[in-house]
């Protein structure tokens, strides 16, 4: 596809979006930086950029194909991907299977307890506030999303995990949590949009319970690239 890459729109922690000569499409470009705690850890993950550009197309390949839509058109580069032009819904959506994390601190659940079902959190895209967790209440009253486009979101989340999960289980990999974002494309669809890395989930190797995410730059666990590396191997076997 040949669009042209103009000026750039928004840089964020992770990722640069540039315009392009289309109207509807814009380029992601990955970074190797990596935050944590709202930005107060800083470090790079060397690679980390072409890891999460390449397992986030590739998991987003395999959604569409079981129909989920999703913002991706072409990966043109190692780092760069051509996207459908969505706004952004405001809200960090969170599906836990296992209990971990902020789960795990907020009702005193060790790391690893297997939830009787999934949980579906919704936090309000904020970072002055910290991203703070609100309920459907919140986000109807605030108009975030309309009743429609939650139940849509809600719905598809569901669908990630259950397609996510059963296919990382073939890799060995166990989706502990994970968080996802949704856009508006021009016509009003809502559709999967940032990206789905070891950035945004927790993977534990299946059989060992290896943290293979993010996680191992958040505690300082050592071996960070290895463990994105891992992933990108054992999905597309690079
Ligand atoms: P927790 O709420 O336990 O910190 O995170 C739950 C899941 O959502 C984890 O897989 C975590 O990686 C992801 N997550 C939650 N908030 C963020 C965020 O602001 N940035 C990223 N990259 N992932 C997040």
């Amino acid at each position: 596809m040949k669009v042209q890459k103009l000026n750039q729109l928004y840089e964020g922690k992770a990722k640069k979006v540039f315009e392009t000569s289309d109207p509807e499409l814009l380029i992601v470009d990955y970074k190797d930086d990596a935050t944590a705690f709202n930005g107060l850890k800083k470090g790079t993950i060397e690679s980390k950029g072409i890891v999460n550009n390449k397992v986030s197309n590739f998991l987003m390949k395999m959604l569409e194909e079981k129909g989920i839509p999703t913002h991706l058109v072409e990966e043109i580069s190692d780092r760069e991907t051509i996207v459908k032009r969505v706004t952004i819904v405001p809200l960090e959506v969170i599906v836990r299977n296992i209990a971990a994390g902020s789960l795990s601190k907020r009702l005193g659940l060790p790391e690893g307890t297997k939830m009787k079902r999934t949980v579906l959190e919704f936090c309000y895209k904020d970072d002055a506030l910290g991203d703070p967790m609100v309920n459907e209440y919140h986000i109807l009253a605030m108009d975030l999303a309309t009743p429609e486009e939650l139940q849509r979101i809600s719905d598809y989340a569901l669908a990630i995990n259950r397609i996510l999960s059963e296919f990382l289980a073939q890799a060995k990999i166990e989706l502990i949590d994970f968080k996802i974002e949704f856009g508006r494309t021009s016509d009003g669809a809502i559709i999967l949009a940032d990206e789905i890395s070891p950035d945004t989930c927790r993977f534990w190797d299946s059989e060992t319970g290896e943290k293979l995410d993010k996680d191992r730059f958040r505690r300082d666990l050592g071996n960070v690239e290895g463990a994105y590396r891992e992933i990108m191997h054992r999905l597309l076997g690079l």
